[in-house]
């Protein structure tokens, strides 16, 4: 959610509609500086303050030990059902409830230790196991904890390790040695158990591990451009008046050629959607968010996460990690986590950016945007407009967000230049940013967090604001110059968010064919990255790792190209009207190639043809564009409402869930029944092209990968490339992943030489849309390397 939520939002109308119209048109008119002091006045203590502290209530991002116990216990349950998974991210949530370095977050560890072991992450278990030991775990229960750990080392081949973990151990359980309890005895077996393992493995030593990633040998070429960092030299950055500023190719780019690799200046996860984990009702919700899967810093997948110390939201892959955040914008956003939630996204990136930034630099800034002057690092050259083109022959001095030497660099600077369009955002819009952001550094105010957002470095050192002569509701003059940077960005990010996705697995990851789907891990500023332009028909593609993005060409570019990317819709996705609707929310008119050609011509978008109904009695296609379609078949004479053909999607959309559903229940049987009487109705009254029909496919291949039945898989699978192929392109990154799903298919049903065929279009598709390196690549050269090495009879029988 990028903006606040709906209550908010609703509260903040009401309010707009109730003020006076001058009031309004001052508001409509007011600069961000006025507006930010007219804000300060306007959000009153009893009515919106009062209504975010209740919103605020409802999101649980504080310690709470009730939590904590519930989800330990939970946790335990699922272990004894050797459900592992559920029980290792069940242990996560509760340690995040417990306060740091009690015995409870110890006895989380621990347990959470012994999911990893079964879960065969050896090396995770290991640093659980460290971190149990140095919070404090029960003297009495540390034996079989360290028994654990011997047993780690000894899976890992570390027999030095294990053979002194196992005689630290041994000492330990005799020293309390007297007791001849059960849980002793058992000790005492395991442990002898394990001597004889360790006596084994010294006896013949397993082959050393081949070090893996050797298959990374294809190096990218890469030549940074010289005033634009993170951009490729085959790129330049020009300026116009009508497209702003842009990057042109400078030379001829191949397909799958990097052009910019860049860092965000500033992410923040987004909470998403929550997954079910498991479906009993009860008071503390099981299921996990984003926050639980990725690191709320670098956005690493996590595994076993290092809680935050203050709150039971932000957790992380590393104590480094949590160590980084906390210094440089945590400790600042740390108890501010239900309001940030509240407020959505947008509202914490702008926090995050100033923070990240340092109030010396957004003072800076601020403070020369008054001055209306051009150049920020020079406040007594002259002025001029910001949009006026450079003198020609300049190169990239004068360009906006260019240093005094033309250099472009991910900064502060460069970030505050991106277009806010202040005068474009609605007035109710603004109204709503401009009190959502003022109370952020209320609350800022009011937490005592005033000297952390001046001075991140020491905020101890700083006196504090005299709050006794400042009236409880003002905001102290330096808050005020921030909530206006914050304010500008804000209004920025409907531009110039850019989301990182990522593809996650679906459903419970067990399978041999792995399922993924893009979904939105993060929003965040790319300062360069801004600087391409939208087209509907880009000619490069962009892939996240963590906070880095890249972007590649996605075909051939010649010398003196724009090089443009897509954040808004693609032209395989909806037709033109739809698409110039959609990017209006970024105050611009698309004037791509796609959008002219297909704006200019009477041709009906091919989107809206292939995405249609045809004749429930013939089916021919349907036509027609209003309420009632009528058959194409002049013989036929059918005709249908929209409404009703609308009704019968949704409702074989709703089905389609079911089946999917049961198929995550493991009942596939059942779920094929389901999706082969879909597609029959479908067939009723869909076009045989419809996206639809292709993801029915798609299901049903996944579905005959669970049973194992490989050639039903593929058979299922390659209908779904063919429309996949029809809507995105046979070269397009979705018609790579199919072909990835395909190959994961036919290798595990040996059919060896298709196999090697589909790997090799997989590869050569996906390595000009990810890159060489992405984990993709990796695993089918994986695949490829395991059929060659495979014996030449089966080669030859296929
Ligand atoms: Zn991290
Ligand atoms: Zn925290
Ligand atoms: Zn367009
Ligand atoms: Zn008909």
């Amino acid at each position: 959610m990028a903006l606040p939520g709906p209550e908010w939002r609703g509260l903040l109308a009401r309010r707009w509609a109730e003020l006076d119209p001058p009031l309004r048109e001052r508001l409509a008119a007011a600069s961000l500086h006025d507006a930010v002091r007219l804000g300060c006045d306007l959000l009153r203590t009893e009515e919106e303050e009062a209504a975010l502290v209740r919103l605020c209530q409802r999101v649980c991002t504080g310690k709470e030990p009730e939590a904590a116990s519930f989800y330990r216990e939970q946790g335990n349950r699922e272990f004894g059902r050797r459900r592992y998974q559920m029980a290792l991210r069940l242990y996560s949530k509760a340690a995040s409830h417990e306060s740091p370095s009690s015995p409870e977050v110890s006895i989380c560890f621990a347990n959470r230790s012994a999911a990893l072991f079964h879960l065969e992450h050896f090396e995770v278990c290991l640093e659980d196991i460290a971190r149990a030991e140095s919070h404090g775990y029960p003297d009495r229960l540390l034996p079989k904890v360290l028994l654990r750990k011997a047993e780690c080392l000894l899976c890992l081949g570390r027999l030095q390790d294990a053979a002194d973990a196992l005689s630290v151990v041994e000492s330990k359980i005799h020293m309390d040695g007297l007791m001849t309890s059960p849980t002793h005895q058992t000790l005492l077996k395991k442990l002898s158990q394990l001597k004889v393992k360790l006596h084994e493995k010294e006896r013949c030593p397993e082959p050393a591990q081949e070090a893996r990633g050797d298959m990374q040998g294809k190096s990218e070429i890469w030549e940074e451009n010289d005033s634009i960092s993170g951009a490729s030299s085959s790129l330049s950055l020009n300026f116009d008046t009508e497209r702003g500023r842009h990057l042109v190719a400078s030379q001829d780019i191949m397909p799958g050629q990097s052009l910019l690799k860049e860092e965000a200046f500033v992410s923040v996860l987004c909470p998403g959607e929550s997954l079910p984990l498991q479906d009993s009702e009860t008071a503390w919700d099981t299921r996990v968010t984003n926050a639980d899967l990725y690191c709320h810093r670098c956005l690493r997948q996590l595994l076993a996460s290092v809680p935050c110390r203050g709150c039971s939201y932000a957790k992380y892959c590393s104590q480094d990690c949590a160590d980084m955040a906390w210094e440089q914008y945590h400790r600042t956003e740390c108890s501010l986590g239900a309001l940030l939630l509240t407020l959505g996204v947008f509202c914490h990136v702008a926090l995050r950016t100033v923070l990240l930034a340092g109030f010396a630099e957004v003072n800076r800034l601020v403070e020369w945007s008054h001055s209306g002057d051009k150049d920020p690092h020079n406040p007594k050259a002259g002025c001029k407009c910001l949009s006026e083109t450079p003198e020609p022959g300049a190169g990239t001095r004068g360009i906006p967000g260019c240093d005094d030497s033309g250099q472009y660099h991910s900064s502060y600077q460069a970030v505050f230049h991106l277009l806010p369009h202040t005068e474009q955002h609605s007035p109710e819009h603004k109204f709503l940013c401009m009190l959502s952001v003022v109370a952020i550094c209320k609350q800022l105010q009011e937490a005592g967090l005033h000297a952390a957002v001046l001075n991140q470095e020491s905020s101890e050192q700083w006196p504090k604001p005299k709050t006794s002569e400042q009236t409880l509701d003002e905001l102290s003059p330096e808050l005020k110059t921030v909530a206006e940077a914050m304010l500008r960005h804000v209004l920025q990010l409907q531009c110039n968010a850019q989301a990182i996705t990522v593809m996650q697995e679906l459903g419970p990851g067990d399978g041999a064919v792995v399922n993924k789907k893009p979904v939105r891990l993060a929003t965040a500023f790319f300062p360069v990255l801004s600087l391409l332009n939208h087209s509907c028909c880009p000619n490069t593609s962009v892939s996240f790792s963590g906070t880095a993005a890249t972007v590649r060409a996605s075909q051939p570019i010649p010398r003196g190209q724009e090089i443009f990317h897509c954040y808004g819709p693609h032209q395989c996705r909806m037709g033109a009207a739809e698409r110039q609707q959609l990017l209006r929310q970024y105050f611009f008119e698309c004037r791509c190639r796609a959008c002219l050609d297909e704006l200019e011509s009477d041709v009906k978008s091919v989107v809206s043809m292939r995405n249609s109904f045809c004749c429930p009695s013939c089916q021919a296609p349907m036509q027609g564009e209003e309420d009632l379609l009528c058959c194409s078949n002049e013989a036929c004479a059918t005709s249908v409402s929209r409404e009703k053909l609308s009704r019968r999607l949704q409702d074989l959309q709703q089905q389609i869930k079911k089946a999917l559903d049961l198929l995550r229940d493991r009942k596939a049987d059942q779920a094929v029944k389901m999706l082969l009487k879909c597609q029959m109705d479908a067939g009723n009254f869909l076009s045989p092209e419809h996206l639809l029909m292709g993801e029915m496919e798609d299901h049903l291949a996944q579905v005959y990968a669970t049973l194992g039945k490989w050639q039903e898989a593929a058979r299922h699978l390659k209908k779904s490339i063919g429309i996949v192929e029809m809507h995105h392109g046979p070269s397009s990154v979705e018609t790579g992943h199919e072909l990835f799903k395909l190959a994961q298919i036919l290798f595990n049903g040996f059919a060896v030489s298709e196999a090697l065929s589909t790997i090799q279009r997989a590869e050569e598709i996906l390595s000009v849309h990810c890159g060489p390196q992405s984990a993709q690549i990796q695993e089918l050269q994986e695949m490829k390397t395991c059929l060659s090495e495979l014996p030449r009879s089966i080669l030859q029988r296929t």
